[in-house]
């Protein structure tokens, strides 16, 4: 399988909760490679704009206010086949729905206050990652 790069971000709820390390550890245990982290305040309109493939649907304004409402920590994992294993040790949006063991299964409050993002595929993951970190601060 091919060395990937995938944008995550640990978001308001788990920040705010002190679950940073736990959620990393997820990662670190499934062979994702965190090579690049900071976390950082997103105004309304920065969220809004990362969130835009979604600005039609009717939770989009409540997801711009929780993207913004607290600090999130934004990172890039790296490693084999790293974008879909990154959506498989996060579970499925919906808490209810996510497989014993993920992220979401074991953190998530609800649909919304979910606790992660991750890129969903190769080109969202590379717009993704440049929209926060720049080349140099990607050190694999
Ligand atoms: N979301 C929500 N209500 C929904 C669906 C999604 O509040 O019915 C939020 C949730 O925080 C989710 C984000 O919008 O993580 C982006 O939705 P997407 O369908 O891309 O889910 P993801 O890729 O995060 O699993
Ligand atoms: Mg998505």
């Amino acid at each position: 399988m091919a060395l990937e790069r995938t944008l995550s971000i640990i978001k308001p709820d788990a920040t705010t909760r002190n679950l940073t390390g736990k959620i990393n550890a997820k990662f670190e245990e499934a062979g994702l490679r965190i090579i690049a982290q900071k976390r950082i305040q997103l105004t309304k309109a920065q969220a809004g704009k990362f969130y835009e493939v979604h600005a039609e649907r009717p939770f989009y304004d409540e997801l711009c206010d929780f993207m913004a409402s607290a600090p999130v920590v934004v990172q890039v994992l790296e490693g084999d086949g790293a974008i879909a294993k990154n959506r498989e040790v996060m579970g499925a949006t919906n808490p209810a729905d996510a497989a014993p063991g993920t992220i979401r299964a074991e953190f998530a409050q609800s649909v919304g206050e979910n606790s992660v993002h991750g890129s969903d595929a190769a080109d969202t993951a590379a717009a993704e990652i440049s929209y926060f970190f720049a080349g140099l601060e990607l050190v694999g």
